[in-house]
This record gives C-alpha cells, sequence and structure tokens, in this order.
C-alpha cells in the first residue's frame, strides 16, 4: 500500500523519475542543495495540481505523492518546508483537503496523511492561518474531530492542525462560533485518561485568546471545571511526568482570566486558594518552576486592584503658580475638577480597556516602535540654525555676567580677590545672597578655614548630657584640636530659630517635638569632625545655608547625613546577585495578603497628609517614619505586618506623579530584626534594582561612631508591577496601568538608631550652598572665581552661577587679551532632581577646577569655565524627582522657555544667545543627568551624520558634511575615565528631544559639541569599576577626569591649522567613525529605551492587543497583522 501503484500516465512515469531524484537527494550530500530540493519540489507540486484537475478520484495517486512529499518534508531542518510552502504548496494542500471532504466518506487515510502534513506545515507558514479560512479548510477539519472523537490516531493530526488554525485570532472567533470551545473542554480529561489532553489544551489555549471565547467558556461553567482539573492533575501527576498538560490548563486558564468575567469566575471558584496551595507545594521542584510562575501570573492578574492608601495622589504640597500654562500636565491638573477622584478611575468596568491591561510588554513594545519614528527626519531641523533668540539690546543685561570678558585689571587691585554679585534685570531681590558671597558665613567665620587641623579623633566622640539645647556653636579644644559641636540624637534635629510647620497647628500634640521638649534627657551626640576628610564640608556652615532655603512646605528640620556629611567608603561595594525566584517570593508574600487578610495590620504609621501629627506613638510597635527635611519625599508609611511597611512617596509638586526618588528617615528600629520595606507607588516599568542595584543607608550611630557615610544595602531586592491601580489621570490617559513596588529587605545593627534611606546619594541644595561658599576658601591668587546669582527660582531661591579662569599673567596687554580670549566652556547640572549623582559629578569638576595641580592651572588658563551648577534648585529642595514647581520637567523647556515660570532655563538660554551674539559660543556645552536604567557613565551629542545614517532618510553629500569634533571629547573621556564607556554614547538628533538643552544649544546657539553626560546610578559592567556599585568618589572623579579631557581636547583644538585639527581628532577618535551601533540608540536621552530582557518570566502573559470584538467578521483583515499574530503565537509556545 505504500508503494506508488504504477498507473499509465504520463504523470506517472515523471513521478518515478522523481522518485529517483528524491532519493538521491535523502541519501546524499544533496540533501543540502536548497536549488535542487526547489525544483522538485516545484515539480512536485505541478504534478499534483494536474493530478487534481484530470483524475481526482486517484486517491491512491495522491496519497502516494503525500508520502513522498511527506518524506521530502521531514529532512532539510524545514528550509524545504520552505520551498514548498513559498511555492504555494499550502495552498495546495488545502485544495486536496476540500476536495477530498467531498467523498463520502472522506479516505480516512488521505485525510490522515493531509493533516498529518498539515500540521508540519502550518507553523512554518505566516499566511496559514488565512489560507485555510479562506479555503474553507476550517470546517472540514472541524468536522473530522467531531466525527472521530475516539479515533485517536486521526483525531491527533487534526488537533495538531486546529491548533495552528486557532492561533489566528479570526479563526478563533469563528472556530468558536461553531462551538469548538466546547468540543475541546469535551476532550481534555481528568488524569485516569490522559490522552489527547496536551494538543487539544493547546488548541483550546489558542482559541481562549479571543475574548469571545473566554466570555464563552466562564458562561459554559468551566472555569471551575479547570481549576478541578488542574487539582486533580497536581495531585496524581505526583512524578511530574505531565508537566506540560498542567501547564496547558494553567494557559486555558490565563487566557480566561484576560477578562473581567474570568477573573470574577476564578476568584468566585477560590481559584486563588487552589493555585496558591498548588504553587507552595511545587515551589521545591525547580523543575516546576513553569507552573509556578503561570500561577503568579494568572493570580497577580485576578488579585483585586487596589487603590493607594491616600485621598488624592496630587502632592501633599501645592505651589501656586504666578500663572498656569494654557496646555499640558500643569494645566490640566488646574483644570481638573474639585471632588475628583484621581487615584483611581470612576469605572473599572470597562471591556474596552481590558486588552491594555496587564500587558508588560506593551511599553517596551510602545519604545520599540518609537525607537525609530523618533528619529529627526527633517534635514531642516538637523542643520544647526542659529536662532537670533532675543534682541541684543535685552540681551546686553547679560553683560554682566561677563565681567571678564572686558575686565582691564588696571583699577582694581591686580591680587584682590574678586566677588561680584549680579542679577539680571531688576531681580535685586536676590541680594540677600550678597552676604553669602562677599563675606564669609557667619558661622564659618568662627572656624579659620585654614587653621591647621589635627588629625581625626572620630574615636574620641562620646555621648554627653547636654542641658542646653541651643546649639553649641563649634567649641575649639585649648590645644586646637578636634571640635565638635553638641547635639541631641533625636528625630527629627530641628532648627530651633526657623518657624516651623507645624507651628500653631498643634504641633505639640506630637510623639516627636523640638529639642525643648526633650532637653536635658536624650543623649548628646558630638558631631563627626570631617573637615579633613570633606574639606567642603561644614555641618554649621550647613545650618546656615538651610536656613536661607526655601521650600513649599516649609521644612525646619536638618537630615542628620546632609549635616554630618558624607565619606565615602574605602570599601568595595559590589552590585548584588539576584536570588533566584526573589519576585516570585514577594510576589507570593503579596498574595498572602489576599489568602490571610487576619494577618495584616494596616496601620498607618506615618502620614504626610495629616499635618498636625505624621508620627505615631505607640510604644515601640512600629517604626517611626519622617522626611520632612529638604530633598525628603515620604508621604505615607503603613505597616502591613509586624515587620513590613507600605510606603508612598509624595508627588512632584504640581504634578500628581513621578514618583522614583526617595529619601526619608527610620527610627525606633530592633537591632537584628529583619524588616521588609516596600515602596508601591514607583512608576518606571524596570529598574536597576532587578540588576544588582542596593539602596542607601546612613546610619547615625555609625556617624558619630566615626563613619559617617552612605552605604549600600538591603537583601531581597526587587522591581516589580504591583497590584495597586493606577488613575489614568495620572498615567497619560491610559487606563488600567498599576504602580511598580520596590521591595527590599534590612536589618538594623544598632539601638536608638536613627537611619536613613535613600535612592541615590542625597545632594541637597543647601550642601550645593555650602559647597560654593567653602570653594571660595580655595581661590589662590592666580584664581579668578566669580559667584553670581544668575537669577531667582519661583520658590525664592537663588540660581548660582559661577566663573572660573586663571587671572591674566599680568597686566600687560598681551596678558590681559590672552585672558579675555579664552575659549569658553559651559557647564550645567541638576536639572533633574532626583538625579542627584550629577551634583556629585559637578562636585567633582568644581573642586577640580579649583585644585592646586598643575593640570587644574593650566585648564584654568586654557579656559573661562561658566557653570550652572544646579539648574532646579527648587525641585530638589522640595524633593521632586524630575519637575521644578511649575510641575514641568525643565529639559523640555529649552526651545522656549517662559521667563516666570523657568528662570533658571530662560536666563541660561539668555547666556549663551548672549555669547553667541557676540560671537564667543562656548566650544563646549555639557549638561550633566543621571540614568536610572542603564550601567556606565555616557554621553549623548548631536551629529547630522549619524542621525541620517540611522533613518534612512536620503541626504545629499553636502547634507552630510560634517567633522567629526563631536566624538573627540566623548572618546578621551572614554581613554582616561574608567567609568565612561564610549559604547554606550549616542550622537542621534531625536524628535522628542528637541526641547533638551543639547538639542536646542546645538542647533540654536550653534555649539557642535554639545552634550549631555549621563552617570549611572547603580555601577558599571566594565573598565575598572565593573560589578560594582559607583559611589561618590567615583562619580566625584568623573567630574574631575572630565576636566582633564578638556585639557587634551585643548592640545588638539589649540592648533590653528584645521584640517591638521581635523587629522588629529580623526586620529584620536580611530576606526570608530563608523555609525553607532543600532543597540547604542538611545530613546529618550535621560531614559532611553531598556534594552535589557526583563526577567520577568512570571509576567510575560504575552497578551497580544486583540482587533476582537463581537463580531469576527467585521474583523479587518490585515493579512500581515494577522500573520504576525498566528506567527508570534506558534512561536512562543513552549
Ligand atoms: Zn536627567
Amino acid at each position: 500500500m505504500n508503494k506508488p501503484k504504477m498507473a499509465t500516465e504520463k504523470g506517472n512515469s515523471r513521478i518515478v523519475m522523481l522518485l529517483g531524484q528524491l532519493e538521491r537527494m535523502n541519501g546524499e550530500a544533496m540533501v543540502r542543495d536548497v536549488e535542487t530540493a526547489r525544483q522538485v519540489t516545484t515539480k512536485i507540486l505541478h504534478l499534483i495540481q494536474t493530478q487534481g484537475k484530470n483524475n481526482s478520484r486517484d486517491v491512491q495517486t495522491t496519497l502516494n505523492i503525500l508520502y513522498i512529499l511527506s518524506e521530502l518534508l521531514s529532512v532539510g531542518e524545514g528550509r524545504r518546508i520552505g520551498v514548498f510552502v513559498s511555492k504555494g504548496g499550502t495552498g495546495i494542500l488545502f485544495q486536496i483537503q476540500i476536495t477530498a471532504s467531498k467523498e463520502l466518506p472522506p479516505s480516512e487515510e488521505l485525510m490522515l496523511q493531509l493533516h498529518s502534513l498539515l500540521a508540519k506545515v502550518g507553523p512554518k507558514d505566516r499566511k496559514f492561518g488565512v489560507k485555510a479560512r479562506l479555503s474553507g479548510a476550517l470546517n472540514v477539519t472541524v468536522n473530522l474531530i467531531k466525527q472521530n472523537l475516539q479515533n485517536v490516531k486521526l483525531l491527533l493530526p487534526c488537533l495538531q492542525v486546529l491548533r495552528v488554525y486557532a492561533a489566528n485570532l479570526v479563526n478563533a472567533i469563528s472556530l468558536g462560533k461553531n462551538g469548538v470551545v466546547e468540543l475541546m473542554f469535551k476532550i481534555i480529561a481528568p488524569y485516569s485518561k490522559k490522552n489527547t489532553s496536551l494538543v487539544a489544551l493547546d488548541a483550546l489555549g489558542a482559541l481562549l485568546k479571543s475574548k469571545t471565547n473566554a466570555r464563552r467558556a466562564v458562561d459554559g461553567g468551566h472555569v471551575p471545571a479547570l481549576l478541578a482539573l488542574y487539582l486533580d492533575w497536581h495531585r496524581n501527576d505526583t512524578r511530574h511526568r505531565h508537566m506540560v498538560i498542567r501547564r496547558g490548563l494553567l494557559v486555558c486558564l490565563r487566557n480566561i482570566t484576560n477578562i473581567k468575567l474570568g477573573r470574577k469566575a476564578f476568584i468566585e471558584a477560590d481559584g486563588m486558594r487552589i493555585l496558591y496551595n498548588t504553587s507552595t507545594e511545587c515551589l521545591p521542584v525547580r523543575t516546576l518552576d513553569p507552573l509556578v510562575n503561570t500561577s503568579s501570573l494568572i493570580m497577580r492578574k485576578c488579585f483585586p486592584k487596589n487603590r493607594l492608601p491616600v485621598s488624592t495622589i496630587k502632592s501633599t504640597f501645592h505651589y501656586q503658580l504666578p500663572h498656569v500654562p494654557p496646555v499640558g500636565p500643569v494645566a490640566q491638573l488646574y483644570s481638573q475638577p474639585p471632588g475628583v477622584d484621581d487615584v483611581v478611575d470612576e469605572s473599572d468596568d470597562n471591556e474596552e480597556t481590558e486588552a491594555e491591561s496587564d500587558t508588560e510588554n506593551e511599553e517596551d513594545e510602545k519604545d520599540h516602535r518609537t525607537l525609530n519614528d523618533d528619529i529627526e527626519t527633517d534635514l531642516n531641523k538637523l542643520h544647526p540654525v542659529k536662532s537670533p533668540g532675543r534682541p541684543f539690546e535685552e540681551l546686553r543685561a547679560y553683560e554682566r555676567f561677563f565681567l571678564e570678558l572686558s575686565e582691564d585689571f588696571q583699577v582694581s587691585v591686580f591680587y584682590m580677590v574678586l566677588i561680584h554679585v549680579t542679577t539680571p534685570g531688576s531681580q535685586e531681590s536676590c541680594n540677600s545672597v550678597k552676604g553669602q558671597h562677599t563675606q564669609p558665613p557667619p558661622s564659618a567665620a568662627t572656624r579659620t578655614p585654614a587653621a591647621p587641623l589635627a588629625s581625626l579623633e572620630l574615636d574620641s566622640i562620646h555621648l554627653t548630657k547636654d542641658q542646653d539645647n541651643k546649639e553649641e556653636a563649634h567649641i575649639p579644644t585649648p590645644d586646637g584640636h578636634t571640635t565638635f559641636a553638641t547635639r541631641h540624637i533625636q528625630s527629627p534635629l530641628l532648627l530651633g530659630d526657623i518657624a516651623t510647620r507645624r507651628v500653631g497647628g498643634g504641633g505639640s500634640d506630637c510623639g516627636s517635638e523640638g529639642a525643648e521638649d526633650e532637653g536635658g534627657e536624650g543623649a548628646v551626640l558630638e558631631v563627626p569632625d570631617t573637615a579633613l576628610l570633606l574639606p567642603l564640608h561644614d555641618p554649621d556652615l550647613y545650618v546656615e545655608m538651610v536656613k536661607g532655603t526655601h521650600s513649599v512646605p516649609q521644612y525646619a528640620e536638618v537630615a542628620y547625613p546632609d549635616y554630618f556629611g558624607h565619606v565615602a567608603p574605602t570599601f568595595k561595594e559590589p552590585l548584588v546577585e539576584r536570588v533566584y525566584g526573589v519576585q516570585r517570593s514577594k510576589i507570593f508574600q503579596d498574595i498572602e495578603r489576599l489568602i490571610h487578610p487576619n494577618d495584616i495590620l494596616d496601620k498607618v504609621v506615618y502620614d504626610l497628609d495629616i499635618p498636625s501629627c505624621p508620627v505615631i506613638e505607640d510604644g515601640g510597635e512600629s517604626l517611626k517614619f519622617n522626611s520632612q527635611f529638604e530633598s525628603g519625599n515620604l508621604r505615607k508609611a503603613v505597616q502591613v505586618r509586624k515587620y513590613e511597611y507600605d510606603l508612598v512617596l509624595n508627588s512632584d509638586i504640581n504634578s500628581n506623579h513621578y514618583h522614583q526618588w526617595f529619601y526619608f528617615e527610620v527610627s525606633g528600629m530592633r537591632v537584628g530584626t529583619n524588616y521588609r520595606f516596600n515602596i508601591i507607588n514607583c512608576e518606571k516599568s524596570n529598574s536597576q534594582f532587578n540588576y544588582g542595584m542596593q539602596v542607601l543607608m546612613y546610619s547615625v550611630q555609625e556617624a558619630i561612631i566615626g563613619r559617617p557615610r552612605w552605604v549600600r544595602t538591603g537583601t531581597d531586592i526587587c522591581y516589580y508591577k504591583n497590584h495597586f491601580a493606577r488613575s489614568s489621570i495620572a498615567a497619560g490617559g491610559q487606563k488600567g496601568k498599576s504602580y511598580f513596588t520596590l521591595t527590599f529587605s534590612t536589618t538594623f545593627s544598632h539601638k536608638d538608631d536613627v537611619c536613613y534611606f535613600a535612592y541615590h546619594y542625597p545632594y541637597t541644595y543647601s550642601t550645593l550652598k555650602m559647597h560654593l561658599a567653602k570653594l571660595e576658601a580655595l581661590r589662590t591668587p592666580q584664581i579668578y572665581l566669580r559667584q553670581d546669582v544668575l537669577c531667582e527660582t519661583l520658590g525664592g531661591n537663588t540660581c548660582p552661577l559661577l566663573t572660573i579662569t586663571a587671572m591674566p599673567e599680568s597686566n600687560s596687554n598681551d596678558h590681559i587679551c590672552q585672558f579675555r580670549n579664552r575659549p569658553l566652556i559651559f557647564l550645567s547640572a541638576r536639572v533633574h532632581p532626583g538625579e542627584t549623582n550629577a551634583s556629585w559629578v559637578m562636585k567633582g569638576t568644581l573642586e577640580f577646577l579649583m585644585g592646586t595641580s598643575p593640570l587644574a592651572a593650566s585648564l584654568r588658563e586654557a579656559y573661562i569655565f561658566k557653570i550652572v551648577p544646579m539648574l532646579n534648585p527648587d525641585g530638589v529642595v522640595n524633593g521632586n524627582h524630575r519637575c521644578s514647581l511649575s510641575g514641568e520637567d525643565l529639559n523640555r523647556q529649552w526651545q522656549n522657555p517662559n521667563p516666570e515660570l523657568h528662570p533658571t532655563i530662560y536666563h541660561t538660554k539668555s547666556l549663551l544667545q548672549y555669547l553667541a551674539h557676540i560671537q564667543r559660543a562656548p566650544l563646549v556645552f555639557c549638561d550633566y543627568h543621571g540614568h536610572s536604567r542603564k550601567k556606565n557613565v555616557f554621553m549623548y551629542g548631536c551629529s547630522v551624520k549619524e542621525t541620517v545614517w540611522q533613518s534612512n532618510i536620503s541626504a545629499t553629500s553636502s547634507d552630510l558634511l560634517e567633522d567629526l569634533g563631536y566624538r573627540t571629547l566623548p572618546k578621551i573621556l572614554s581613554q582616561i575615565a574608567p567609568a565612561f564607556s564610549m559604547g554606550s554614547c549616542s550622537f542621534v538628533v531625536e524628535r522628542s528631544k528637541e526641547a533638551t538643552a543639547r538639542v536646542v544649544v546645538w542647533r540654536e546657539i550653534g555649539v557642535q559639541r554639545s552634550y549631555t553626560m549621563e552617570s549611572t546610578l547603580c555601577g558599571c559592567d566594565q573598565g575598572k569599576y565593573k560589578g560594582l556599585h559607583i559611589g561618590t568618589r567615583e562619580l566625584e572623579e568623573m567630574g574631575a577626569q572630565f576636566c582633564v579631557a578638556l585639557l587634551r581636547l585643548k592640545r588638539l583644538t589649540g592648533l590653528r591649522n584645521h584640517q591638521h585639527l581635523l587629522d588629529l581628532e580623526s586620529d584620536i577618535i580611530g576606526t570608530q567613525s563608523k555609525v553607532a551601533s543600532p543597540t547604542t540608540y538611545v530613546m529618550e536621552e535621560d531614559e532611553p529605551s531598556f534594552l535589557e530582557a526583563i526577567d520577568y518570566s512570571a509576567e510575560s502573559d504575552n497578551e497580544d492587543a486583540e482587533p476582537e470584538n463581537e463580531h469576527g467578521n467585521d474583523v479587518h483583515e490585515n493579512p500581515d497583522h494577522l500573520d504576525q499574530l498566528s506567527d508570534s503565537d506558534t512561536n512562543h509556545r513552549d
């Protein structure tokens, strides 16, 4: 029967001939000859076609050919199937199938062979589903299944084909209408009958991706049935030989629970408990991980969405803007009617939104789409066009910030220290700052900065009683040795003479009062003298600075870490290895909240929204929280279990989102107890906390015994999507979004300690002011340092502007001329408050520039530095993550900054416009940032060429005339700075970035070397610091290396011969002058799309956004789209 029967027709002799060829092909090395295969296949197909027409009743001949095909397609690693498909083989098979189905009864053997072949070809044919539907093959297969439920031999290949059909969504809907869902439920069986379940389950799983089918399954009462089946298999399959079947059952449940009705049925059928218990039993067996992961996914999906435990997501603090911008997020916020519940959406019942819920990949997909969309393709915008900007008459006012360009040094005492405080226009209100800069700050006066300090005697710090609650300002001991101010250790540290927010507000009810009430009882701590290690730090000066800092909540407390200072530890802090299954176990603990509700305390222990008494006294049962100090931003703390706390961060002011940065204080801890902290309203879809990053902790007890420092800490760290619903109001109109949880655990090692946790090393505005004041002390007669006030912020803080260069060698004309003609370097930092690392890099730059090294001296002689070290003081002061008080991202305002709403950007841009007008545009512009999702330090620049290369737009060669100078500085940095990675740099101009400093300064001011420098918040994966966390020492080093790189740049650009310069630059660039590899292409300059795969095995539910509605026929058939669906589905089977 299996031998081809020789008939009379010519065609049969051709088959013999083909067979001969086939035999040779199968037997010899020619197997790999695709060309031959192609020929043979073509001939066979032709044969089948003519066979079909002329001799349709010759079933045997058809069968013979199918046998040959089957044999032919079984080898060749799928390439032959590819050829077969490309020649239209699938369609011919369907034709034969339809023809054969008309025979009554159809030949079983023919159907068996056909379906076996189809099952083989189907997964390789992207249009299989469409072809099947159009040829009418769906019903043939379905009828065969219905008629052969007991005939396993035929049933199996039919189910396999059905599985491929069902992967196409339109097919799935149509099959569902024909009762195939019910049919599959008949086939899948309990453990006692393990037969065809597996393939039927696969088919069913695919069918249930259609929401209509899922609804059908729910209506048919199949959710409890599936759960019962799962439990049955779980109990009986003790040796885990049928894990795929168990997983198949879970996949069905997973797809059904994509609809709200399904989740409801799941909960009602006690699904949470069943899956929780079975998973717990599966946990010890590593091979059962897929079951645990899918179960956990289903449970998370069905976990009832909670609302954040706050009454509004708008920031606790409000700042009235002088005027509200007409459009944008702030306008939206202000136009929101009072009383609207912005924490959750009014109605969660909208099935339409379900398609989007829980799609973990959604954002990445979107990023992927934008990846190419976002590249600037308008050539006009790619050519730097110097914008006229403001009229020169207006810009002339900025002349005062460039005294060095007109200074003649004839009148003034040559070596006299130059200090100017100037403000643009009429903003004389800032002159209070004058005091800070023109004379030493009061407290600093008591300590001579240059006084020789004896070696540190941190060991000698001791606790004493202090009856007088006033700060003892600095008591020098007779021998001039260690000098300490004494202070209570208590929480919080209050500024005695500043009105506090709580004054008059019933503050005396609070458990933790000011110093007055506890005077004489608490132990008194002595401030570690870190002057030698931290030359720019001075606790007393810090307190003075805080007094001049304006915060919206009017903070009256000082956080100890900012007061004591941070001495970078000398030991290495490696990135942590992620513990296997940590996310899963954390999620299970979250699910237990639902399973065992009685274990949950839900006790609010801190609440910023209740102004009178945010700290709860309860006799030591709970931790105490606080973050009412500069840069703090904890809004609420809820004790959920004895040693576990849910924490809610405050939104940026005048905003209802941007939660990521955190800085808060904890006290009342038990020594040695493991505490779990969950920050439950994070917003980014992934975080370096999943890739080795730890949080930072500062212990006051450690500080007073001589180790004042932030250390990386935390175990069981992970970052995952949680069950707290995010309102569409805060999610840009998108419904069904969730927040993310950052969870970490830690133990405390000191009794009566006060500890602080932060996202990254804090660097407050007051710290900056202190550092700037101390920089003055580093001045030598050779250094020209001027500190101006650029402007005042909305919140009443001043924005400092620094000028650093070398004094002219003499007041001779030549020297004065050289002095004035030095190229300018323009630097800025900290436009984003949450990126504190940028400030530490800036500190490194400033200290280096003020240093005594020959390099620093040469650098000062080479350039004039203009530096705005903190572009967003208000955001920093108020604990914002991203915005200024205007509720906007200031780094999206450079195109059209508003002088009232964005004064720091407006005036910084004006400085640059002024320079452009007088033909002194800076040689380099660089804005320092921090990066939360990538490792290392790297730069973004602007290049026409590289943008054109990335975007496929056609450009003439003259459009691409561009020298490679923009690559020189990053290239030098990659050679000298260990944390810097050239591979992560990108020089593409993106549309979404057209209002950032980098792009605007490049395009409008005409600065070719205009950069954003991004420093990781996490650590490095290359170079000397590979595998280590980044610390303040490395960040400061980066800032210093940036200066060194500028000096090298000077040597290259200092050459007059321009062509020579280009050669040299090309030289230093080496062979790197190719386009950046696509993997380094970045999305958002601050937050490029996340390119590492997210290890969310428990979350990749791989939902396709279905183009589905009730009427399958109405679905617009876009073959490409459908093919993608079927493709992705067949591929994700695992
Ligand atoms: Zn940034």
